[in-house]
């Protein structure tokens, strides 16, 4: 009886194991992101994916009025599979469509996307880059007949009843260091705060004057110690960080320093090199984060 009763201690034991690393893994254990089959579009839901494009940044949102924003669009191999992930969820169409700043990993695929999707509005800050990738932006903007509104700190890109999307930097253009003209947005949707800081570094950051305290954070320059610092973390105060880098990527992105400031605020990590595309859903109080084994497919 005596050897039975600890054989079952032991099983409950490992049970109660197995259950704590199923918790504990639960960003790799995946629901249904984005699947083969559109899915509906949903109303009062604001979904903002962030897609692993390896090396670089694209994220996808799609708002709780069920319009659609793109903040970057990766490198120039990416359009395809950004445009394939959009339609899976349910669109054709990027109403408002940000690039951050001229650079290749953000705005490679940039031209492929708007040649190929239905554009709203678009939004650069003015900052111009000598290479062909930002011509063939350019080119396809005005081929489409659309307009480049300038993004800047103070301009509202949506005001909603629920929802309202602001520019918070850049306050002035740094041409000599693009990164530090990268517009910064901030997506507020009834309680729940989104920050996304393209690659803006620290000098740039620190001329933030409008209030950036946010639920979750797109950390700055694929975490990069020259954006996130300590005093930035502590204005922000983020519960979700999420990094947007390439596997085994040269720069040695995310760097341990930035790994270490969002570990000593208990700031859950999230990583596309490790996590792959991760969501994030808000009803407007809550929030809700899945990881995808879903990387965008390199093509065209
Ligand atoms: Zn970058």
């Amino acid at each position: 009886m005596k050897q039975n009763h600890s054989v079952k201690i032991r099983f409950l034991s490992f049970l109660l194991l197995l259950f704590s690393l199923l918790i504990l893994c639960s960003c790799s254990d995946s629901g249904e992101l984005c699947s083969e089959t559109p899915t509906e579009p949903q109303k009062d839901i604001l979904n903002v994916h962030f897609l692993d494009v390896g090396q670089g940044d694209s994220i996808f949102i799609e708002l709780p009025d069920e319009k659609t924003m793109l903040i970057d669009a990766g490198e120039n191999y990416h359009g395809e599979g950004i445009k394939n992930y959009i339609g899976d969820c349910g669109y054709s169409r990027i109403d408002y469509l940000v690039a951050t700043h001229p650079h290749a990993d953000h705005i490679g695929s940039m031209a492929y996307i708007v040649r190929n999707m239905d554009i709203g509005s678009v939004y650069m800050p003015k900052a111009a880059a000598n290479t062909k990738t930002y011509e063939k932006l350019l080119e396809s903007i005005s081929d489409k007949g659309l307009r480049v509104t300038s993004a800047k700190a103070g301009l509202t890109i949506a005001e909603e009843s629920d929802y309202t999307i602001n520019v918070v930097a850049p306050v002035t253009i740094d041409e000599d260091n693009l990164n530090n003209s990268s517009a910064v947005i901030k997506l507020i949707y009834k309680n729940n705060t989104f920050l996304f800081t393209g690659d803006a570094e620290k000098e740039e950051l620190e001329t933030i004057t409008a209030d950036i305290s946010a639920d979750v954070l797109k950390v700055g320059h694929h975490g990069s110690t020259t954006s996130t610092t300590e005093e930035f973390l502590d204005e922000v105060k983020p519960t979700y960080a999420v990094i947007s880098a390439g596997e085994d990527n040269s720069y040695g992105h995310p760097h341990k320093e930035t790994l270490d400031l969002l570990e000593e605020i208990n700031c859950k990590i999230y990583r596309t090199d490790i996590d792959k595309t991760v969501v994030f859903s808000s009803d407007g109080k809550t929030i809700s984060v899945k990881c995808g084994e879903q990387s965008i497919k390199k093509a065209g």
